[in-house]
Formats: structure tokens, sequence, C-alpha cells
């Protein structure tokens, strides 16, 4: 069997994936935000795809369930990238990671005192290796969600954190200070299926990457 199967998250990386897709002539015979089911058929018989978590992505890549999948640049640092052939920046999911703190927490003044500074993130090897380039010691909190809830109840003084538009950082009072790395997703493809599904694979690629250069 030649098939293959791609991961995606449902929401954002779904939607923006969606035309590259379609340039490559796969279109889904379901829309993940409707169906409940997590294996979706498409147009063509020899692709489907998985719906999984987005954190969960290079998990099923790597382990070669999918033989390739979309996943952000957050959490492919979070997870290692290990076995993962990184071909394409697909630019979608843009954001940054970034330090934020309550509005008048005198960030830069606590850095320097040495104290230890309390950081709640889901990201808690990118804040662990961020904070330690700085010299900086931390107690890192581990988080699933939420994050900017943290500071303004005093389970950490900062978040390590996703922002977009920064509005999410506004309404909840708490605002950015520092810039760790910007974020879009890439495509991530299994090294031995690239090998053994070459001929279904790399035309996708070259696909994607065709579609890249036109925007
Ligand atoms: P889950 O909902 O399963 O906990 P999640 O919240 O990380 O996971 P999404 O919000 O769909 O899932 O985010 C998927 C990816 O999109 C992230 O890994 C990140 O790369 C990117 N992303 C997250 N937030 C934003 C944002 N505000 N703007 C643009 N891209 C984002
Ligand atoms: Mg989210």
């Amino acid at each position: 069997m030649n098939g293959i199967t791609i991961a995606l998250s449902k929401g954002r990386i779904f939607e923006e994936t969606t035309p590259l897709l379609a340039a490559a002539g796969i279109v889904p015979l379901e829309d993940p935000e409707s169906s409940r089911k997590l294996i979706l058929d498409t147009n063509r018989p020899d692709v489907r795809l998985i719906i999984v978590r987005a954190s969960d992505v290079p998990t099923y890549v790597q382990h070669g369930a999918a033989d390739m999948g979309i996943a952000g640049k957050d959490v492919l640092y979070e997870h290692g990238g290990d076995g993962l052939y990184q071909p394409l920046d697909l630019q979608i999911a843009k954001c940054r990671m970034m330090v934020a703190v309550r509005e008048g927490f005198d960030y830069e003044r606590s850095v320097h005192q040495g104290a230890r500074l309390r950081v709640a993130t889901k990201y808690v090897k990118t804040a662990r290796e961020h904070f330690a380039r700085k010299g900086v010691h931390v107690d890192l909190i581990k988080l699933y969600g939420s994050m900017e809830l943290a500071p303004l109840v005093g389970l950490a003084d900062a978040i390590v954190d996703l922002v977009s538009s920064g509005g999410t950082l506004r309404a909840n009072n708490l605002v950015a200070v520092e810039d760790i790395m910007a974020i879009s997703s890439r495509l991530v493809v299994n090294q031995a299926a690239l090998k053994l599904k070459r001929e279904t694979i790399r035309p996708l690629i070259d696909t994607f990457a065709a579609c890249l250069k036109k925007r």
C-alpha cells in the first residue's frame, strides 16, 4: 500500500492547510469541525487525514502512525523533532513566543535582583532554555492552557505563551516583556516513510513549496 496518512489538528492549522491540500488535489470528504470522525477520507483514495491534538502531531509522525503532518514550531521545539524530516516552513499559523507579566510588575528589576522568577507555561523546554540563556533562575510551573490566568491569581510572576494580536494579554491586563521567537507551522515527514513512499510524498512537498513561492 502506497497510501499516505497526514496528521493535522483542528482549528487554525486545518483551516490554513486546506488551500495547500487543495493545490495538491486533496479535498477532505468531511469537515473535522462538524464531524466526530478522527480519520477523514479524501477525494484521493491514496490520501487520508487523521485529526489529532496540535501537540500530538510530531508523536504520530515520529512513530510512523502518520506519514506526514503539520505542526507549529512551538510544538516541534518542545517535542525535539526526533525522527522527523522538516522540509518546509509553511508560513501559516504565525505568532510569537513571548514572556508576559502583569501590568505594573517590574520585570527588569526582578530579573536584575536575581530573585527566582516563577514562570507558568505549557512550553517548559522553551522557557527553561530561554531563561538559562539569560542567566535568570526560574521555577517552572507546567500548565496545559489559559496561561494568562496564572499571574492574575498569584500562581506565577510571568508566563511564556504564544501571542498574535496581543488581544488576550490586554484583556487580562498583561504585557509582553520579551520576545523569544517567531512561530509558524512546518511540514513534518516521517523519515522512513519519505524513503518508502517517495513517489507519493515528494510531489506533495513540491506542490506545497510551489504554493509558498506564489504567495
Ligand atoms: P490544544 O487546543 O489541543 O490545547 P493548541 O491550543 O496549541 O492545542 P491551536 O490553538 O489550534 O492548538 O494551535 C495550534 C498551533 O497554532 C500552535 O501550536 C501554534 O503553532 C499556532 N498558534 C497558536 N496560537 C496562535 C495564534 N494566536 N495565532 C497564530 N497561530 C497560533
Ligand atoms: Mg489554542
